[in-house]
């Protein structure tokens, strides 16, 4: 501009060489005007870019804004969820995470460098234990593969670790705290397995823990089973109540662990039965020293609530591989030495031996057939005649129960009698007997007592009695002509009750027999507290009136006994007629036994009492 000035000024001259003003001030007042013009261009151009731009940041400024609103939305979703959220790039670096994810891994700012790596560091030193590794989360992460794995950590926390990976790379960790979730869970299982009482396992963890040990990958090991069953449980808990019952049980299952080596498996089966799982097993000494330091420690006295408390074990032991390979042939042969352990007297631990199977399964038959004979009626009576001496007459029939086994044939009371009392059937049995019998009872003639023997567990209770006065109401039977039976052991435990309950039953009309007497203690002092109707001379002493000299005084001398007592007195066994000839000279009222008539059924009976004599031969 400056260059074309001046050319333009050396123009402006006149022809001598002078400058000529007027073209000078036209050249000058234009080019101003040119100047003012672009001036005004430009500065329109300035203004128009200008507001261009502030249009321009204004967008902007709103975009960065929106943005920012979302990403503060953002925010706050991440750090509301109620997981740990934590995404990641493929170069391991941490994109994103909330404040929940920060919390659960104890980070307190972000370090610099691979963040994924650092977060598996601090969450193995916090981690007690894992059902998958970290380190092979990573192998499923770099197949592409979504993994998930429960973390127990040290502070008893449970986490939920999810890996999910990305499209396009990376990958986001999820992390949920679960340990609530997984107490309840684990509260659930732990009552599903375990013996609420005693804390110990129960018998489907035993059976699956001696399961194992027996198919243990490496080679069946030797395992010992113990089978533990309280004495005289029963009885604590009767007695004392069952709190005190059940705060036995917890000493007991103290004591148990106590004594066992801390490997061992000690479950609770049910009631007052424990079971213990040794494996490796020991060596044979060993064993029997457990078992019997078990049997010890479980007999000491217990105190609990104020009481003093004895009671004792019996134990019953099988051992693999020799006496079975298989849970359930163990437990069941341990059982039948614990058997046999309770039945040689208690307070004992007995191995188990081959043999015992034969003699014990056979029990346990009789045993579970007895739980059925009353309903499937397998149960008879026969009658055997008590014959007054003096007129020949029938006095009485003694009911003398008989089992129809299904497949033995017919069993006698002393094949079956004591087991129904020990599994306690007898009661349930006993009042069928009276009902039984009294129902026979009404096809005999009228004089005729219906003799019923009772055993001392149906004295326990008052039911006898109830059951006595309910069942001649019911058949209407006097009650004179019902007798109970009962024989001395009834009057050794308890007797003030007994004798309570005998007068009851006395005041009810009822009879009361003396059975087999002479062959109890304190027979005497029995008499001299109780007015039985009758004393029945035991079978033993009438037997030895052939051989020994001396058993007809003690006939002669109870049969005076009990005149002197008012009492009846009947002579039991009369197997001959020397038999008969001697009691009938002591004045013996009656006379019962196989020379007079054995013991017949209710039908027989009745053919019987039209002829007498048929009946000698009978069973
Ligand atoms: P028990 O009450 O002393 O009954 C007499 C037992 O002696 C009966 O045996 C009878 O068959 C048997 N007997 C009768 N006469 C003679 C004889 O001349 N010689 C010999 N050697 N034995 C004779 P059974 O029927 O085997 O009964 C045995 C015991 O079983 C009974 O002795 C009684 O204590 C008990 N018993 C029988 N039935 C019942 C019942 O229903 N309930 C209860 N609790 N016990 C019963
Ligand atoms: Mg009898
Ligand atoms: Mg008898």
């Amino acid at each position: 501009m400056h260059h074309i000035l001046k050319s333009q000024i050396a123009r402006c001259r006149n022809d001598d060489g002078t400058l000529n003003i007027d073209q000078l001030l036209a050249l000058v007042q234009a080019t101003y005007a040119q100047t003012e013009r672009e001036r005004s261009r430009s500065e329109r151009a300035t203004n128009l870019m200008i507001d261009e731009m502030e249009a321009l940041d204004e967008d902007r400024r709103a975009v960065l804004e929106t943005l920012r609103q979302e990403h503060l939305k953002l925010d706050i979703a991440l750090d509301n969820m109620a997981h740990g959220l934590a995404m990641f790039d493929p170069q391991q670096n941490l994109v994103v995470c909330n404040k929940e994810y920060m919390r659960l891994l104890g980070r307190e700012n972000l370090a610099a460098g691979p963040a994924f790596a650092q977060d598996v560091d601090r969450l193995n030193l916090l981690i007690q234990s894992v059902d998958l590794p970290l380190d092979q989360v990573g192998q499923h992460m770099t197949a592409g593969r979504a993994v998930e794995c429960t973390a127990r950590m040290r502070d008893r926390r449970v986490l939920l670790l999810g890996f999910q990976p990305i499209t396009g790379g990376g990958w986001v960790l999820l992390v949920r705290d679960i340990t609530r979730q997984t107490q309840s869970d684990d509260k659930i299982r732990y009552m599903a397995t375990h013996d609420s009482l005693t804390g110990l396992v129960n018998r489907s963890v035993f059976n699956d823990a001696l399961e194992s040990a027996l198919t243990d990958p490496l080679g069946a090991k030797p395992v010992d089973v113990l089978i533990i069953d309280l004495d005289r449980f029963k009885s604590v808990n009767d007695t004392l109540g069952h709190p005190v019952g059940d705060g036995l049980l917890l000493q007991v299952a103290r004591r148990i662990r106590r004594t066992v080596p801390t490997s061992a498996v000690v479950a609770r089966l049910g009631g007052d039965e424990f079971a213990v799982m040794i494996a490796p097993s020991f060596g044979h000494h060993d064993r029997q020293t457990l078992a019997d330091c078990l049997v010890r420690d479980l007999s000491q006295p217990y105190e609990i609530d104020g009481h003093s408390i004895v009671i004792g074990a019996s134990i019953g032991h099988a051992a693999a591989p020799e006496d079975g390979g298989m849970a359930h042939m163990l437990i069941r042969n341990a059982d039948l030495a614990l058997y046999r352990a309770k039945t040689a007297g208690r307070g004992t631990a007995r191995r188990f031996e081959a043999g015992m199977d034969q003699s014990i399964l056979a029990r346990r038959d009789m045993e579970l057939g007895l739980r059925f004979a009353l309903d499937r009626s397998e149960f008879e009576l026969f009658y055997q005649p008590q014959i007054d001496l003096a007129t020949g007459n029938v006095a009485a029939f003694e009911a003398l129960i008989r089992w129809n086994h299904p497949t033995r044939g017919m069993l006698m009371p002393g094949e079956f009698i004591a087991l129904a009392e020990e599994i306690g059937l007898l009661v349930e049995i006993g009042d069928w007997t009276i009902q039984q019998a009294c129902n026979d009872a009404l096809y005999w003639p009228h004089d005729v007592i219906a003799a019923v023997n009772v055993s001392p567990v149906q004295f326990r209770t008052d039911r006898l009695f109830r059951v006595a006065s309910e069942v001649l109401q019911q058949t209407g039977l006097a009650p004179s002509r019902l007798e109970l039976e009962i024989t001395e052991t009834s009057l050794i435990s308890d007797a003030d009750q007994v004798f309570e309950l005998l007068h009851d039953l006395q005041l009810l009309g009822v009879k009361i027999a003396m059975d087999d007497f002479g062959t109890g203690y304190g027979s005497l002092s029995h008499l001299r507290r109780f007015p039985f109707s009758k004393l029945k001379i035991d079978q033993t002493f009438i037997a030895e009136l052939d051989r020994e000299a001396g058993s007809s005084a003690i006939v002669k001398t109870i049969i005076d006994l009990g005149h002197s007592l008012g009492m009846k007195v009947t002579a039991e066994g009369i197997e001959t007629v020397n038999h008969l000839r001697q009691v009938v000279n002591m004045t013996c009222d009656q006379g019962q036994g196989f020379y007079l008539a054995r013991p017949m059924s209710q039908l027989q009976l009745l053919q019987w009492l039209e002829f007498p004599s048929s009946s000698r031969n009978r069973a």
